[in-house]
């Protein structure tokens, strides 16, 4: 054999068998699952087959070329042709309208018919030639030639099924259609042409078999397709995808409604949890209890019968899932899928939808925090209700409930435990109390309440009453810490206080505020007079806010006296408000209504620090250095930042901290014990003094007094004036307690030499009060204090 034999045969034939193996792997791989790209796979591998037969056919000794040529390449030719079909068939989807015993029989038949006779007879190649280098076999006179009809037939099949492709696809399917017909056309031709060079004319005889060279063309073209048009193996697995991943309940619906398939969103909505989609059948009427499936199916058939669709149709059902109720929109086609109709059904899940519309609706008129209704479902009912107060000549009531103290809990408890406060008062009005009565939260702590068709005032009187006594009768509990909510209540009725929804709560809402002034947790009808106070209300928080701004504020200072050596000790400031119009205006007047409008906050502000600079002014001046008390509300103790803002006050004038003492009452220590320890530890480390004030009239107990780090107790004025033996044995008791407790003691409200004698022989440490002097202004003090130095009192 030469060189250039060898060489040709390796060219001719085993490069070609190399690409269509590689074209073969290609295929397959692209999509393993799909029976068009295994069948394409397997004819490609069949033509390098033949291929590789050719090559051992020539490279071989002759002696074994009739072998190879019988048992191999007419055989697998056989096969191919088969497997062709197949490809056509899986493409076309033409192979599913037949049988698998048709389909079997169509795919066998070219091999059963022709490789018996190829293998075992002579009749297909009669005998072999071999010229110098290409061995070709003789083809039997009859029979070749009726297969290559039958391979011709099978093809022109093939290629019928194309057509009919090309014919009802557009784009670039029908491209890809029409390169294949294109390519099967020229393999054909191709394929006959080099036939009848290679075989038929002796004179070319001298040429190597190039017929199967055909297929190239074809098997470019299917990979070509595969890649460059994704063919519709990758179609229906990207419909698979979609049709499993679609957030959409996708089911197919036979004409009994039975579901023939359904995705993943689908049985969510259709049928039970254990469904997995692999095994059961369900129906679609097993969404519905069985009582309905009579008359479901008929109504379901009458639709399919009449191929009426449906679009965003509305369903309802308790679902098999969570035994809720489910919403869906249902929208149905037709489908044909070869003799057979089903209804395709497309299921949009709107269970959220509806609930957040629903949610939405609620809070339109409800309150989001407590569920109650809100003021505009609150107006709408007094609008009816008053309708039919005014037709049959009725009374009715309008009542508003405000927490007393709320704003307290709130900054110093945290605003969580405020709303679950609010949660629990809802829960306390939601009681019955009145038939047909309305609760209202209409914002903060406020509550209106509704009562239609009073026969008389008096039961509105004694309801409101009744609610109080509700509050005084239960406590909210919150992290062991019992609060005790007490309520005002203002009351209006109809006729008399309002003719529409507006004057009655604003009548009730005077009326409210009178209950507040009369010391809380009350009720209070409304009366015509009351609308002036709450007018004066809105004018003396209008002022209070400009005297802030405008500093008509002023600081009083009251001495207290060391009862040892008889020196000035401290100092305490006291606010008072020196009013363009009423003059001084004491602290008792504007204080505690400062604490309930918030206004508290900026004042005390305003307080600590004209103190601060008051004291550091003093010292600089070469006044004796003492320590000034500054009172410190609830509030602002409570409020964020208070320690922070201290040191910033300290720093800013330039007060040494020792020169600073904080008087905070029981009740400021008492709320949230532990956050008040820590903050009290905080200011002391700063090097601030902490007395309490007013001391003996709050309820705090001495295992909570022996926590608090605090330097001074001041007792309570009240004791100190009291001529009772009470009086002066609870005085005693706070003195000898302060010193078991090693903490200083102050007695406030000193204004007689008997109550001075008193302390002094009990042992006081110190006193303050209008027998040593009223609180008097700062110049005042100045000159008080220098008397005091020059006449030798303070040395
Ligand atoms: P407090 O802290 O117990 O102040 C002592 C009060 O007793 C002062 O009343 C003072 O004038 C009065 N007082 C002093 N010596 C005597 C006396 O011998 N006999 C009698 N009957 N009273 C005496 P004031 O100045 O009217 O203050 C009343 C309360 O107002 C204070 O009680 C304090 O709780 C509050 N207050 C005053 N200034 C401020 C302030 O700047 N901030 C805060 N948060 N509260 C303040
Ligand atoms: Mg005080
Ligand atoms: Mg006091």
């Amino acid at each position: 054999m030469s060189t250039t034999h060898l060489l040709l045969t390796i060219i001719i034939y085993l490069l070609p068998a190399i690409y269509f193996f590689y074209s073969s792997i290609e295929i397959y791989l692209r999509n393993r699952k799909s029976k068009v790209n295994q069948s394409a796979a397997l004819l490609v591998a069949c033509f390098a087959v033949l291929c590789l037969a050719q090559l051992v056919l020539n490279l071989a000794p002759p002696a074994f070329s009739p072998f190879f040529y019988q048992t191999i390449f007419f055989p697998v030719i056989l096969i191919s042709t088969g497997l062709g079909m197949k490809f056509y068939f899986n493409l076309s989807k033409f192979g599913q309208r037949l049988s698998l015993t048709a389909r079997i029989i169509i795919y066998c038949l070219p091999f059963c018919l022709f490789a018996p006779l190829s293998i075992c007879t002579p009749y297909l190649v009669s005998g072999y030639v071999l010229d110098s280098l290409w061995i070709k076999p003789i083809l039997g006179s009859f029979f070749p030639y009726l297969m290559m009809i039958f391979v011709f037939m099978y093809s022109l099949v093939e290629n019928l099924l194309l057509i009919r492709m090309i014919r009802s696809t557009s784009g670039g399917h029908k491209r890809k259609y029409v390169m294949l017909m294109i390519s099967s056309f020229i393999t054909l031709l191709w394929g006959f042409v080099m036939f009848i060079l290679s075989n038929l004319f002796p004179p070319y005889i001298a040429m190597p078999e190039l017929s199967i060279h055909s297929v190239i063309f074809y098997v470019i073209a299917v990979r070509t397709i595969v890649k460059r048009y994704d063919m519709l193996p990758n179609e229906s697995r990207k419909y698979e995808m979609l049709f499993e991943l679609v957030p959409f309940g996708v089911a197919l619906l036979d004409k009994d409604a039975n579901i023939v398939e359904i995705n993943a969103a689908g049985r969510q909505i259709l049928t039970p949890p254990d469904d997995d989609g692999s095994h059961k059948a369900y129906s679609f009427l097993d969404a519905y209890p069985k009582e309905m499936h009579a008359q479901l199916l008929d109504s379901y058939r009458k639709q399919f019968d009449a191929r009426q669709s449906l679009h965003n149709f509305e369903v309802t059902k308790i679902s098999f899932r969570n035994h809720l109720p489910i919403s869906f929109m249902v929208d149905t086609e037709f489908l044909e899928i070869g003799d057979e109709t089903f209804v395709y059904m497309i299921l949009r899940d709107i269970t959220a939808h509806k609930e957040a519309e629903q949610r939405i609706s609620f809070l339109a008129y409800h309150d989001a925090l407590t569920g109650l209704p809100n003021r505009n479902l609150f107006q709408q009912r007094v609008n009816e209700s008053l309708l039919q107060a005014q037709e049959e000549q009725q009374l009715l009531a309008v009542m508003l409930l405000d927490l007393d103290r709320f704003k307290i809990v709130n900054d110093s408890l945290g605003h969580q435990v405020g709303d679950r406060l609010l949660q629990f008062v809802a829960g306390l009005l939601s009681k019955p109390f009145y038939e047909g009565s309305t609760v209202a939260r209409i914002g903060g702590d406020e509550f209106l309440i509704l009562l239609p068709n009073l026969p008389d005032k008096q039961l509105g009187v004694q309801i409101g009453s009744e609610l109080i006594a509700r509050f005084q009768q239960s406590s909210y509990t919150e992290e062991g810490l019992e609060l005790n909510v007490t309520a005002s209540l203002g009351i209006s009725f109809f006729p008399d206080d309002g003719e529409d929804v507006y004057s009655l709560i604003k009548s009730a809402d005077i009326s409210m505020y009178r209950a507040k002034e009369q010391g809380r947790n009350q009720m209070e009808a409304y009366q015509p007079s009351m609308s002036h106070k709450a007018h004066e209300r809105l004018k003396l928080e209008r002022n209070l806010r400009k005297a802030i701004e405008r500093e008509e504020l002023v600081l009083y200072y009251q001495p207290q006296i060391d009862l040892i050596n008889g020196r000035v000790c401290g100092i305490e400031a006291l606010v008072r408000w020196n009013s363009p119009e009423q003059g001084i205006i004491p602290p008792q007047q504007f204080i505690p209504f400062a604490e309930e409008c918030g206004l508290i906050v900026p004042l005390s502000n305003w307080v600590l620090r004209n103190a601060c600079l008051q004291s550091k002014r003093w010292q600089e001046e070469g006044l004796p250095a003492l320590q000034v008390a500054v009172n410190i509300s609830t509030l602002q103790f409570h409020q964020n930042h208070f320690a922070g803002n201290v040191q910033a006050i300290l720093e800013e004038t330039g007060l040494d901290p020792k020169y600073l003492c904080l008087e905070i009452t029981e009740s400021v220590a008492v709320q949230n014990q532990e956050q008040a320890i820590a903050l009290l530890e905080r200011l002391t480390t700063l090097g601030i003094s902490i007395a309490i004030d007013d001391f003996g009239t709050g309820y705090s107990s001495l295992s909570l007094l022996n926590k608090l780090p605090v330097h001074q107790i001041k007792i309570d004025k009240s004791f100190i004036g009291d001529k009772s033996p009470q009086g002066a044995q609870i005085a005693k008791s706070i003195i000898s307690l302060s010193r078991s407790l090693n903490m200083n003691v102050l007695a406030e409200g000193v204004e007689t030499q008997e109550q001075y004698n008193f302390l002094m022989e009990h042992q006081c440490d110190s006193i303050q009060g209008y027998l040593i002097s009223h609180p008097i202004s700062a110049s005042e003090f100045e000159i008080w204090l220098r008397a005091r130095i020059e006449s030798g009192e303070h040395q």
